[in-house]
């Protein structure tokens, strides 16, 4: 088994391990830098692009490529071509357009794009121009490093997303898994990150809203298809919590492929720029038996995919031997 990216066009047809949680501040980045680590992964992506933060983690070296992401045009108004006649202020459904003193303009965090200004114009007053909406980074040595940030007041991180795991697919080799740190949440960078995952780590906390939105991300995961598991981090600072989840996850025929225990060194291994496994042996050790797991469960999904293609070459041969016989 290799850890990359098989990309085969935008069909997303990737080999990825997809670490999510249902709401920020669950570890889930800190499980995957740790996951990365242990299983030798050779590309990783962090694909929470409103806050990314993988890379404080990781150890990156190598080349740096830096590219700029254009979201949905936004609408300008020419002032010189602008007769002021309101059309636009009164049909902007986003409440995007504003009328001065000095005539007619668009707030380009409000705009959506839509189009609608520029249709209503009678004297064709609205362009479109492209704005930069984010910043992506795509860091080649050892190790391939892709990732990216939206700047404030900008929107389609689906499309960013995408765009991080095309960028990496498009600098490894085929046929090699990568570990994608996903956005937590359920909305459309969740979904771009679920895209083509075939094995996805759920991180969540035993709490209440821990458990709440682990049932919601669940919903989410599984109409993707994929293999789904759970990881309780901070399993034991709450016993009854953690057996809840559990129960939740037996009922729901989710496997708890790892339980980590609460330990201050982690943070504070975070806080001084070292790897979580530096923390301490105890965590070192529970890390090492999800890392275990997931390797398991990564040569599983493998070897089920090759099963499938050479009963599938089989059902071929047959029916070539059928048709020669009947003719
Ligand atoms: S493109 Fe749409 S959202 Fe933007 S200003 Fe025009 S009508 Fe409003
Ligand atoms: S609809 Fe056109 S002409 Fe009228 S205010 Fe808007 S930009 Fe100006």
């Amino acid at each position: 088994m290799v850890f990359c990216v098989n990309w085969k066009g935008r069909g997303w047809a990737m080999e990825q391990l997809l670490v999510l949680s249902g709401k920020g501040g669950t570890g889930k980045t800190t499980v995957a830098s740790a996951l990365i680590e242990l299983l030798g992964v050779q590309a990783c992506a962090d694909c929470d692009v409103d806050a990314p933060n993988l890379h404080l983690a990781l150890s990156l070296t190598g080349a740096e490529r830096v590219w700029t992401y254009v979201g949905l045009p936004r609408a300008v108004i020419d002032r010189d071509v602008c007769t002021r006649c309101g059309r636009c202020l009164e049909h902007c459904r986003f409440g995007a357009v504003t009328g001065e003193k000095d005539g007619f303009r668009v707030d380009p965090f409000a705009c959506e794009g839509c189009g609608v200004c520029e249709a209503v114009c009678p004297v064709g007053a609205v362009r479109f121009r492209d704005v930069p909406a984010g910043e992506g980074r795509l860091v080649s040595g050892d190790r391939v490093f892709s990732t990216a940030r939206l700047f404030m007041g900008h929107g389609t991180t689906g499309l960013l997303v995408s765009r991080v795991k095309e960028e990496l697919a498009g600098e490894i080799p085929e046929g090699m898994w990568a570990v994608i740190d996903g956005s937590p949440g359920i909305g459309c960078p969740v979904i771009a990150s679920l895209k083509g995952a075939r094995v996805i780590l759920a991180v969540t906390e035993p709490s209440r809203s821990g458990l709440s939105d682990l049932r919601r991300l669940v919903d989410t995961a599984r109409t993707f298809g994929g293999r789904l598991g759970v990881c309780i981090n901070g399993s034991d600072v709450s016993a009854r919590l953690t057996g809840e989840i559990e129960g939740y996850c037996s009922q729901a025929g989710l496997p708890v492929w790892g339980k980590i225990p609460f330990d201050p060194s982690v943070p504070r291994a975070q806080q001084e720029g070292r790897s979580v496994l530096s923390a301490s042996p105890a965590v070192r050790e529970a890390f090492s038996g999800l890392a275990d797991t997931l390797r398991r469960v990564l040569v599983e999904t493998d070897d089920g995919e090759q099963e499938q293609s050479v009963q599938t070459n089989l059902k071929k041969k047959e029916k070539t031997d059928e048709d020669r016989r009947s003719q």
